[in-house]
């Protein structure tokens, strides 16, 4: 047997509770606000045939560079998602549901990144897709959803930032319009900008590197290469920011990294966030993209927020804790553990959250567990108890204060769970 301590590979990681019921209740407020909506759940497959992705975004880093792809023992070239909206397009394409089709999802993707803070190699995302409609309102009504969901969680240092790519001639004469000012400022830039410029100058504007910076300060803006039709429905876009009070700043070097973005693209920034990774989403319109996968023409926007960096800015707002996860009720068995089972489960089929302990433990330790767990109310059974047909109630609020039995009362075996689950039940309603 190897000695090598076998670990979760790099850029992914374990999950444990509490944490992990905190990214369930986050999953949980965005399929509320969604469902809100009218947005139903897609769940698509986590792998598809590596053509989805390629046909989208063959010179994006995501595609080319960053995607796991294999052959399964069919012969079939697969590949991990590194995002949804391609797979949901895919399925979009392949369904044809009624539109407007108004999606949300949920879900791991996978990207070959160089693993930092707020950046994995498998990451959570949730997102929403609305198909079949080119309506700036509809872009409005996205954007809220990603807003208003931010708000929900209880981030304040959000911005959301906007942009228009214009249509796909707009964006074609203006990366003929970079390509022409960047090559013949090329001697300036990094070697990596260089490589990019080769590939797609647009993305040279989001380069992080200073040299590439200062040229890309002085590259022509997008907006003299707007049509009427995209640079009215920029406008509408904002008016209707405007309406609903959401702050929007204008970013006019903003782009995304896949191709298929027309016209409106949108991020959202945390200011509590580590600079090089302070984007907690984004998303756009992308009117291209059902037809590139051999549907019809098909307007869409949508977007995909990373739940890790959500959290990450959570924290750093310390604001959307972890559920609390405190039992109701500690069953403290010392006669062999038996009766524990017996009545853990009654209390479990009643509703209520119930704890105990294994392996014979000491009366004592059993008590300490019960305190660790935050149980509101110990049920203690101990040879008298049990030759009597009764339990010994003891109320953990203050336990520590009070020592000794106060605040422990007797109860018949036969009546203790729906005795708790009427105290529970006045507790609760009395909680506002
Ligand atoms: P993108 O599809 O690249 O726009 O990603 C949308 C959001 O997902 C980003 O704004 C990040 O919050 C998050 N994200 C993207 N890549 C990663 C990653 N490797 N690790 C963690 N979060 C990520």
């Amino acid at each position: 047997m190897s000695s090598v301590s076998l670990q979760a590979p790099r850029g992914t990681r374990d999950i444990l509770a509490p944490d992990s019921a905190r990214l369930r209740a986050l999953t949980q407020a965005f399929a509320a606000e969604s469902e809100l909506a009218g947005y139903g759940q897609v769940v698509s497959p986590m792998f598809e045939q590596i053509e989805v992705f390629r046909r989208v975004g063959e010179e994006t880093d995501i595609v080319s560079k960053e995607m796991y792809h294999f052959r399964d023992p069919g012969d079939r070239h697969l590949a991990l998602r590194p995002e949804l909206t391609a797979s949901v397009a895919r399925a979009f394409v392949q369904h044809r549901p009624p539109v407007p089709w108004k999606v949300w999802y949920e879900g791991p993707q996978f990207r070959y990144e160089k693993p930092q803070a707020g950046r994995f190699r498998q990451f959570n995302q949730v997102g929403a897709e609305l198909f079949g409609s080119d309506d700036p309102q509809a872009d409005v009504e996205v954007i809220a959803l990603a807003w208003r969901f931010c708000v929900a969680l209880g981030l304040r240092r959000v911005r959301l930032v906007v942009n228009s790519l214009g249509d796909r001639a707009d964006r074609e004469a203006y990366l003929a319009a970079l390509a022409g000012y960047f090559g013949g400022r090329a001697d300036e830039l990094s070697a990596q900008g260089r490589v990019t410029l080769a590939r797609n100058p647009l993305r040279l504007l989001d380069s992080k590197r200073p040299e590439d910076r200062a040229v890309v300060a002085g590259a022509p803006p997008i907006d003299e290469f707007w049509s009427p039709a995209a640079a009215a429905h920029f406008a509408a876009v904002r008016a209707g920011l405007d309406a609903l009070d959401i702050p929007a700043d204008r970013q006019r070097l903003l782009v995304r990294g896949l191709d298929y973005y027309r016209r409106t693209a949108f991020e959202l920034v945390s200011d509590a966030l580590d600079g090089a990774q302070d984007a907690v989403g984004g998303g756009g319109r992308y009117d291209g993209l059902v037809a590139d996968l051999g549907g019809p023409e098909t307007a869409g926007v949508g977007f995909a927020l990373g739940v890790d960096r959500l959290l990450l800015a959570c924290d750093a707002e310390d604001v959307f804790a972890a559920p609390p996860a405190a039992a109701d009720v500690y069953v403290v068995d010392v006669t062999g553990g038996a009766e524990a089972t017996l009545l853990a489960e009654e209390l479990r089929r009643a509703g209520l959250r119930a704890e105990r302990a294994f392996g014979g433990r000491s009366m004592k330790a059993q008590m300490k567990s019960a305190d660790r767990s935050g149980a509101r109310w110990a049920v203690l059974v101990g040879p008298d108890e049990l030759a009597d047909g009764a339990v010994s109630l003891r109320d953990m609020r203050g336990t520590q204060a009070a020592g000794g039995t106060a605040g422990q009362s007797r109860h018949p075996r036969a009546g203790i769970v729906a005795e708790l689950v009427a105290r529970l039940a006045a507790e609760k309603g009395k909680t506002p």
